[in-house]
Formats: C-alpha cells, sequence, structure tokens
C-alpha cells in the first residue's frame, strides 16, 4: 500500500543520522514504492554496494536511485562521481532517479522521479575536487541541477504531503517514454531544446523566439557550429515525438 508514513523502528540499532535516515527511507520505498514503467507494485532493494542503483522492478527491470534528505533543494542535487554519471550518460545506463523529501516525523513530503532517458549532460555539474584531508582527496563529484530538466522530466509522486494517483504518474511517464527510444548521442539536443523551448513561458512561440536559446545551446555544445538548423531539425523530432505541434508559418505549440 502507498502509505506516505514511514516507519522509523526499522532503524533501531543504528547510530549516525545519515544510516538511520537510509534505513528508513529505504525501508518504506521496500514497502511502498511501486514501479513507474509498468503495473508492478513494488520494487526490489538491491544487494549493498550495486553501483548507484538502490532498488529494481522484478518485471521490467526498471532501475532506481533514492536521493532522500530533509531538505528540499529543488535547484541542485548532489550525485555520484563525475566522470562516472558521464560514462553512465554516454552508455545510457543512468537510473531513474527518485528524489524524497521528508519531514521531521518521518512523513514522505515530497517525491518526485526522473526518468533515466531524461537527463543532459547540461544538467550535470562538475563538483570541484574534494580537498587533501578528505578522505577521498582529489575526488570529484557532481550535482543535477534540476533545472536544466524539462519540466517533463521532473514527474511527482507525492506533492506537498498529497500522493498522486499512480494511474497519473504512469500516465505521465507513459507520454514522455518515446524519449527513450532517441538514439543516446543525440538525445541531449531534443532534451535541451524541449527545455528551451519551456524557458520562453509561453505555450506558443515562433522560431525567432526559439533561436534565443542558440548562446546557450553554444556552450553546452561548443563543437557544433550549426546551432540553428540544429534547433530546426530538433523541433521536428520533438513534433515526432507528440511534445509539440507545428502550427505553420514558422510558429509552434507546446502541447
Ligand atoms: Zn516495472
Amino acid at each position: 500500500m502507498f502509505t506516505l508514513q514511514m516507519n522509523p523502528t526499522v532503524a533501531e540499532g543504528y547510530k549516525s543520522n545519515s544510516q538511520v535516515a537510509r534505513r528508513i527511507t529505504e525501508g518504506w520505498a521496500t514497502e511502498s514504492l511501486y514501479c513507474i514503467s509498468c503495473k508492478s507494485e513494488r520494487v526490489i532493494p538491491t544487494p549493498n554496494n550495486s553501483a548507484a542503483i538502490d532498488f529494481y522492478c522484478g518485471i521490467c527491470s526498471a532501475a532506481y536511485q533514492l536521493k532522500a534528505s530533509k531538505r528540499w533543494d529543488e535547484r541542485r542535487v548532489p550525485d555520484a562521481g563525475y566522470e562516472a554519471m558521464v560514462r553512465a550518460l554516454h552508455s545510457d545506463s543512468v537510473p531513474n532517479l527518485l528524489l524524497m523529501q521528508y519531514t521531521d516525523d518521518w512523513a514522505v513530503k515530497n517525491l518526485l522521479v526522473v526518468p533515466s532517458f531524461f537527463f543532459s549532460i547540461s544538467a550535470v555539474e562538475r563538483r570541484p575536487p574534494l580537498g587533501p584531508n578528505a578522505r577521498r582527496a582529489g575526488w570529484i563529484g557532481c550535482n543535477i541541477i534540476l533545472s536544466k530538466i524539462a519540466d517533463e522530466g521532473k514527474i511527482r509522486l507525492v506533492s506537498d504531503g498529497n500522493a498522486v494517483a499512480a494511474e497519473s504518474v504512469r500516465a505521465d511517464y507513459d507520454r514522455i517514454r518515446p524519449i527513450a527510444r532517441l538514439d543516446v548521442k543525440t538525445r541531449g539536443w531534443t532534451l535541451d531544446v524541449l527545455r528551451i523551448v519551456h524557458k520562453i513561458g509561453t505555450r506558443e512561440f515562433d522560431l525567432t523566439t526559439a533561436y534565443k536559446g542558440e548562446n546557450e545551446l553554444a556552450s553546452i555544445y561548443p563543437a557544433n557550429k550549426n546551432i540553428r538548423p540544429k534547433i530546426r531539425q530538433q523541433l521536428q523530432v520533438l513534433r515526432d515525438l507528440g511534445f509539440i505541434a507545428f502550427l505553420g508559418n514558422g510558429r509552434y505549440r507546446l502541447l
């Protein structure tokens, strides 16, 4: 059953705050979390130390990573090692990222999932290397910048203490699932153009407005000298995937 109250007794005997939090939030997910990518009512915890994957679906094998915190920063989420993340992106093996905020009395307050195929390199920020006195001196981590992920890729399961119906969550996921079929080498372009189109702020827009994202795209893809044709190409890809409609005369609408 999808209850929002977690069970703190599963952490009895654990000392450090981070271990307690991990034990309780993972205990909750094991009991309550469902798969967004199929009809499975549960996900299975992976054995300890599985690289970046905390849960998987026994039916469709979707992989999940859970990051839980009492603080809620929708802007920036610390994640794994930078190099490992970039490798995972290029090999299309990033797990679905679950971000949870919980309350002081261990209830799920917010929970959103970024589907694995919605990450692009522009959403991964390289952190400064750890200092010489750190246990892992020189190690370079990364942050996920959630503002660099288009809204469609941030699906809410719990919003401010209210659970969203699972059917609605799965419908949101199904709608964006076609993105997963795009070649991982060019998918980042599609995601970045989608995000830039959202940034315009109106549902209807024209090509000139879409071109305003040119500088930002040039900074993400410095090797590409043909940004405008690329924007037009990606608008077509987004049309074919059902994200935008072509209205004619260089006008478009976000669907
Ligand atoms: Zn599944």
